[in-house]
Formats: C-alpha cells, structure tokens, sequence
C-alpha cells in the first residue's frame, strides 16, 4: 500500500481544532469508557471510509498531549502541518475578529507552504452563515486559501461539504479514491512500523533486512511494494515463507534541511508510520538511558492501540551484567507498555533480528484473538470473584467486544465508581490467564440499569 495522505487541521488555540477533528473522527472512534481518566484524546486518525482514505491530525492536540511547549506555539504546529501535510484545514473561529494569532498563521502559511499543498480555511462555530459574512470578506480580501467553508462541527453543519472538498482536492493531488486490488499475501501481512528517536539505529534495521550480501545468512527477500498511487513508501519484507510490510521506510532516511526541524520531523514521521501499521517495533539505543523522548514515543505507541514490540538495539556494545541491568532499566522506565515483549538486538551482528519475525507474528495472532464470554466468565468467577474490588466484583456481566485493540467490555452497577487501579488489576490478572503479549488492551465499563435482572456470571 502507498502513502495515506495527510490532512493537517491548523489554526491558532480556541478556534476549534478538537471538535472539528472529533467530528470527522465521530463514530469511527471505537467505543469510549465511562471510566474518567480512560478516554484518550487523540490526535491523529485514519479516515478509511472517506471517499479518498486519509490520516486527519490535530497539530493542536501534539502540542497539549506531547509537548507543553508547543500548546499556544502557532509557529510549531504550523511548521508540522507545512512539513508534512498534503492537505491544510486552517480553522479560524468565526464568532471573534481575526486576531494577531491568526495573522501570524496565515504568515508562516505564506512563507513556507509548500506550492502544491491547498489550504481550504474553515471557519468554525458558523451555527448562522449570515453571522460569519464580515469574516468571510476579510479572507477573501487576504487571499489565503483554495476555498473559504463555513462548518458547526457539534451541529454537523458544513462538514459533509467539507469532506467532499478534501476528496476533492487530494484527487486532484493524484490520491486515489480506491485501493487498487492487492496481493492477496500484501492484504493480510502483519503491517509493521519501526519508529524511535532519531540515532537508535531504525535504518541499519531496515538496512539490515535488506542486505543483499548478507542474504543467505538471512534469508529475507524484499522488495517495494507496488505504488498504487505517486508516491511508494512501504516495503515488502519475505521471510520463511511469510510476508511482511515495513511502511514508510521512505520516512526513515528523508531528513529535514533544517536541523531545527528533526524533532518535529521525526514526531510527524512517527504519527503517520503508526497509523498506517499494525504493529508498532519501537526502537531504543540500549547504549544510553531510556530518555524522555523514547517514553514519549512509546505512549504514541500504547494510546494508539497498536500491537507494541520493543527492540533495545546496539546491544552488541554491552556483554554480560551490564546488558541484564539494562533490560532491566528498560522494563523499568517503561512499565507503563509492560505488555510489549523487549527484544535485545544489534543492526551490527544482527542478533534478535529472526527473533522479530517471530514475535511479530505471535502479536499480529495476539491482536486478533477472542475470548469468549463462557471462557471469560468462567475466568472471572474463578479469578476474581471473592476479590475486595469494588464495583468490578459486582460486575453483572463481561464480554470481549468485537473490536481492535482487544476490548473487554463489562456491565456493573454504577460505572462511574469504577477506577483505573481496579481495571489495571483485572487487566494483569486477564493477562496471567490469557497472554495478549504485545497487545494493549481497553476496558470499557457500562452501567446496567436499575431494573435489569442480574445476570448471573458464571
Ligand atoms: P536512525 O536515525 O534511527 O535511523 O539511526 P541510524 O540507523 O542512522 O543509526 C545511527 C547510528 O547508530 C549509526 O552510526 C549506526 O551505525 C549506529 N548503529 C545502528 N545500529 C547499531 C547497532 O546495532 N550496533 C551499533 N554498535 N551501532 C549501531
């Protein structure tokens, strides 16, 4: 498959980023908790069903949720959605006058977008067109933008114009509103994404793999994979008779001009490599300490609902004690994606690199696994009954939904005294019994109401 374009929303704070993203995003989101503190705010997703399928992102939302420093910095996002983007959504909030903020966006568009990218500007919160004339002429009057659209994202006025101008223009980019038909091999290959901060070695990696000389020691057989539209990023990797597709591996050794930019590079890079893939393999330098920049990338990683294996490269450079203690940070530093097998591995020496073909296919089976509600109940009777847990030990009832990451959905009394340490509880004890290695799991709690006879778990 190629590249998935990129519709960037842009726009200074308050000028309603989120809601249009969650509104676009609306019912494709998977179904959200009643637990308070559980629901991710996302900030990128893809828009499979649009009439040409594309990645939506809220730069706004990078700035809050990955770096403070960018939350009212107009000039990040507009330089991440510049970079990157194919398609600019540039929302301005209709019900203030333009303000400075603004200005300094549609500057920083003029000065460094790039040519063929189209801006369509979308004034939000337009609940009365004729309220939002007067900002209307003054976009037109500064000539910014292909076309000017007036949305209400809570009341759904203007979005479905909206959509049709982005499949509109991405057509126009050469983005295919079909995907061509595939290899049935390509269709069902674990999709893999190798991301980490920039120098942990993800090229040597790929490199690695795609060694010609060193092919019969390892016998992979890869190629690009046929571009169905301009631009082919992702590459087909053989192995033992199995295949498998590294995306983006384009993004691995296109660098920004500006070394300012690496940062914000590799961020956009990472975001688009994990909506496109199955599995994330996150990349660490076991050479060094696990920064805040690896357990940034991580959380990516987990809030994505992707499968997660972790790679702890360079391992070659550390022998005995020392390569144990810093497994042992690794798990440590990052306990919070526990359930991402670790794989200690060298580009050089190309130790742990079969490894990875292996485990990719246990977590790609992992992601897809179903328990079913006799199994569960069983488990639960049997594990957590009796527990001082709260309103999880009143629970009436408990499935796995149908849906990806693993979802466990279960019906208590009052939803809302369920708490995050009571579901972190069930989920390691779900995990002793049933594995799910490398794959996240969400837990979706719902009230049952009052007068519903108790379902009897069993
Ligand atoms: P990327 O930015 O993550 O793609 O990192 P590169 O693949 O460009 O690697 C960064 C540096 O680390 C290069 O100098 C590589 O030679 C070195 N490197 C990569 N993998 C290994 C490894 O397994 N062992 C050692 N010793 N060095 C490595």
């Amino acid at each position: 498959m190629s590249k998935l374009p990129t519709v960037a929303i842009i726009g200074r704070p308050n000028t309603g980023k989120s809601t249009l993203f969650n509104r676009v995003v609306g019912s494709r989101r998977a179904i959200e908790s009643e637990v308070a503190g559980t629901t991710r705010d996302l900030i990128s997703h893809r828009i499979d069903d649009a009439e040409v399928p594309y990645i939506l992102l809220d730069t706004g939302g990078i700035g809050s949720t990955a770096d403070k420093d960018f939350e009212s910095d107009v000039k990040g996002q507009s330089l991440l959605a510049l970079e990157h983007a194919d398609l600019i959504l540039f929302t301005v909030n209709s019900r203030e006058v333009i303000t400075l903020d603004d200005q300094k966006v549609v500057e920083m568009l003029r000065k460094r977008k790039k040519k063929h990218v189209p801006i369509l500007v979308v004034l939000t919160k337009v609940d009365d067109p004729s309220i939002a004339a007067s900002v209307i002429s003054d976009f037109q009057e500064m000539n910014v933008g292909e076309e000017i659209m007036t949305v209400s994202a809570p009341h759904r006025i203007g979005i479905d114009t909206m959509n049709k101008a982005i499949a509109v223009h991405l057509k126009k980019l050469g983005f295919l509103p079909v995907t061509v038909a595939m290899d049935p091999d390509l269709k069902t290959a674990p999709r893999i994404a190798i991301i980490g901060r920039p120098n942990v070695g993800k090229s040597s990696i790929v490199n690695a793999m795609m060694s010609e000389t060193q092919r019969e020691e390892l016998p992979l057989l890869v190629s690009p994979v046929a571009g169905t539209t301009r631009d082919s990023t992702d590459t087909e990797v053989k192995f033992s008779g199995r295949t498998y597709v590294l995306v983006d591996t384009a993004g691995l050794k296109r660098r920004p001009q500006d070394l300012e930019d690496i940062e914000r590079f590799s961020l956009m890079r990472t975001i688009q490599a994990i909506e496109q893939c199955d599995i994330v393999v996150l990349v660490l330098d076991a050479l060094v300490q696990v920064s805040q920049q690896d357990k940034r990338i991580a959380s990516m990683a987990v809030e994505s609902g992707k499968g997660l294996i972790i790679l702890a490269n360079k391992i070659d450079g550390i022998k005995g004690d020392a390569r144990k203690q810093r497994l042992h940070e690794i798990l440590v530093l990052l306990s919070f994606c526990k359930f991402a097998p670790i794989i200690p591995c060298s580009a050089v020496s190309r130790e742990g690199l079969l490894k990875l073909f292996d485990v990719v296919d246990s977590v790609q089976r992992n992601r897809s696994r179903r328990i079913t509600t006799r199994d569960l109940h069983r488990w639960f009777e049997q594990v957590v009954h009796g527990q001082p847990l709260g309103e999880i030990g009143k629970c009436k009832h408990l499935l796995q939904a149908d849906d990806l990451p693993p979802t466990f959905v279960l019906f208590v009394k009052d939803a809302k005294r369920v708490n995050v340490t009571q579901l972190r509880y069930l989920e390691n004890r779900l995990r002793e019994t049933f594995g799910f290695s490398g794959v996240p799991i969400r837990w979706v709690t719902k009230s049952t109401p009052k007068k519903e006879s108790k379902m009897k778990v069993k």
